[in-house]
């Protein structure tokens, strides 16, 4: 079988950023898939299903209420390093920076109960960690907030 794009990655060079990982023509639509990498992969330890569950939450919730129809799917990487966001259109990475900044400012900024914690709404609804979510949000932002082209496109 062929090797899919996303293994193509030199994962060694990767740093922590926002990156276009694929694009889907389906139709006349134009779907961007972003890869919203967290940590540096192999050389720093990756997150626990804990926070990221917390994170695939507030997130999904966020994103879901700001861009309604334009959100296709927001979801966590099987290597725990980030978290990929499907969205409608034709899209650049520095595009989604901006409201990147602002999910990650309100994940860092959220007090109370997690939308969607609870056995009704959740298959594991005790498996959430706030705190260490905001620990990874704060981390995250510091890189968006001196964002440069080695954290926007993907290294050779
Ligand atoms: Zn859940």
């Amino acid at each position: 079988m062929n090797k899919i794009e996303s293994f193509k990655i030199n994962h060694l060079k990767l740093l922590p950023g926002i990156y276009v990982s694929r694009k889907d023509y389906i139709n006349n639509e134009v779907l961007t898939t972003f890869d919203l990498r967290i940590t540096a992969p192999n050389r720093e330890p990756v997150m626990n299903t804990a926070e990221i569950h917390a994170i695939e939450h507030l997130a999904a919730t966020f994103l879901r209420n700001k861009l309604e129809n334009e959100v296709i799917y927001f979801g966590p990487m099987g290597c725990r390093t980030g978290f990929y966001l499907i969205l409608v259109g034709d899209k650049k990475s520095e595009d989604i920076v901006d409201l990147i900044k602002e999910l990650f400012k309100f994940i860092l900024d959220y007090e109370g109960d997690i939308p969607g914690q609870s056995p009704k709404d959740c298959g594991n609804y005790s498996d959430m960690n706030l705190d260490i979510a905001k620990y990874y949000s704060k981390k995250y932002l510091k890189v968006l907030n001196s964002i440069t082209k080695e954290n926007l496109i993907y290294p050779e």
